[in-house]
């Protein structure tokens, strides 16, 4: 899955739809020590990537496994690689497809350098391609894309993930970060569910649509999802999750949205 950065300050995203929330608080107090598989993540650098992304891409990859990890109770179940190279994604920083990433570090979405802000804006793009890994091998064992979930659902969804996990990580204001993709998200824009856009500001709405989806819901439930869907229709794993059918869950984000 690509993640598209139309703004160089302003990560891209990903998507979810979803459904109620249940009113009580996030649950985002990690566990001390969270569970930890043996899936092992390789490392490739391109001839010529930086000594800060050569320190910076581990770290980071670590840190968001181990983030992750402990918000959806389960780690990676397979090996993963993560690629570095100097490519321009033109228009993507990171892709990541069936166990591995690419992250495109040519890309003017990909800051250079160590300082805080650039280890910030990196960290979202590993993180959100890493939650993609988690997403896939809750789902298959091969190279196969997360089930046949929609575009808004698997985007928005590791955009959202990575969102969380820089407003934790990273001490950010969660409500500023709703609100910038709000302003990337302005309508007219097709409906949630229109599978045909790969635009930053679709992206945004498909961000808006998880994170209302979520409400104060544990990050584990979309990580219960994924899983779900890897025995049962995406459809009825949603209406399992989220307690809604996907389609009423669009009707309303739509509707709230004027
Ligand atoms: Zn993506």
């Amino acid at each position: 899955m690509r993640r598209f950065l139309a703004l160089p300050l302003l990560p891209l995203i990903v998507i979810l739809v979803a459904c109620t929330g249940s009113g009580v608080a996030v649950q985002t107090t990690p566990t001390p020590s969270p569970p930890r598989s043996d899936a092992a993540i390789y490392y490739e650098f391109e001839d010529g990537v930086s000594d800060a992304d050569r320190r910076i891409v581990p770290e980071a990859t670590e840190d968001s496994r181990r983030y992750f990890a402990e918000q959806l109770g389960r780690d990676l179940k397979l090996d993963i690689t993560v690629e570095t190279t100097l490519e321009d994604g033109e228009g993507f920083v990171g892709t990541s497809f069936g166990r591995r990433a690419t992250l495109m570090t040519g890309s003017t979405g990909w800051p250079g350098g160590d300082g805080g802000n650039a280890r910030r804006i990196k960290g979202n793009i590993i993180a959100h391609e890493i939650f993609h890994n988690f997403q896939s091998d809750l789902i298959y064992t091969d190279d196969a894309l997360p089930s046949d979930s929609p575009r808004w659902i698997v985007e928005g969804s590791a955009e959202y993930a990575a969102a969380r996990y820089e407003s934790d990580r990273f001490d950010r204001n969660w409500n500023d970060m709703v609100r910038n993709y709000e302003r990337s998200a302005r309508e007219p824009l097709p409906r949630l569910d229109d599978n045909t856009l790969r635009t930053y500001r679709f992206y945004a709405k498909s961000f808006l649509g998880v994170n209302t989806l979520m409400q104060d819901r544990p990050l584990s439930d979309l990580g219960d999802y994924f899983d779900k869907t890897g025995y049962m229709d995406w459809e009825d794993a949603f209406f399992e999750t989220f307690g809604e059918s996907p389609e009423a869950f669009v009707d309303r984000f739509e509707s709230s949205r004027g």
